[in-house]
């Protein structure tokens, strides 16, 4: 479309999501104690600490919409999210039920307990304006990228550039060819799918509601997460 200053952008002014959106907000997937319950706006950052034991449940309230997360130990925040050591261990590219997601020396930080649809991606990393700009030209310069949300996030917790390192991207669907061709398509997700991650230690999570609006991993309209932790009934 073309904006106010005639420039054509693939991005509407003002875009939010579009007002017939099917929203569903879902519950945790995990029955329990609500600890905490937030909405992500679209194209913005979140973060927060998970206890050991809790389950944190993602809400893709309007379906597709990509969740980037980081995950870091609460108190050593130089041991994170690790995708070799995630993949290695289980000898798989794919995260899904069962997935224990590992930190750079091989601990674990987050299993997955619950996932709603086929499979999660850990490969396709994050957008950035750098990256928006070479890939999609110098018309999406002004736009933010997960990248820079994470980084904002990052910023209340003391880490930096230096320590985002490659990512999670729930609800992104990075298809794997067999000759390990890979792609990132539409998405398989609907609103209201889930995913759970139960904390195997006191961890920080810290996620980018991707404003990518030049590809399709978010269907081309960004709407609001729903974060939801709780402390399960069997860890009482
Ligand atoms: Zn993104």
């Amino acid at each position: 479309m073309v904006n106010k200053t005639g420039v054509t952008s693939t991005v509407p002014v003002g875009a939010v999501y579009a007002p017939d959106s099917p929203l569903d907000w879902s519950q945790s997937a995990v029955p329990g104690t609500t600890v905490l319950d937030e909405t992500v706006a679209p194209l913005a950052s979140w973060s927060a600490y998970v206890a050991a034991g809790d389950v944190l449940t993602i809400i893709d309230v309007g379906g597709n919409q990509s969740a980037d997360c980081l995950i870091y130990d609460a108190t050593d925040h130089d041991e994170r999210y690790s995708v070799p050591d995630t993949i290695a261990w289980q000898r798989n590219v794919y995260v899904d039920t069962g997935t224990v997601l590992r930190s750079n020396l091989g601990n674990p930080l987050m299993t997955v307990v619950v996932n709603e649809i086929p499979r999660q991606d850990t490969i396709g990393g994050a957008c950035s304006k750098e990256s928006n700009t070479l890939r999609y030209g110098y018309h999406t310069e002004f736009q933010h990228g997960c990248r820079e949300n994470f980084l904002h996030e990052a910023g209340k917790h003391g880490l930096g550039t230096r320590d985002l390192v490659s990512n999670l991207n729930w609800f992104m669907n990075v298809p794997v060819e067999a000759d390990g061709t890979l792609g990132i398509v539409d998405g398989m997700s609907a609103p209201g799918k889930r995913v759970a991650v139960r904390a195997e230690r006191d961890v920080l999570v810290i996620v980018s509601n991707c404003p990518q609006m030049n590809n399709p991993c978010n269907a081309f309209n960004c709407t609001p997460l729903r974060m939801v932790v709780v402390t399960p009934e069997t860890s009482r």
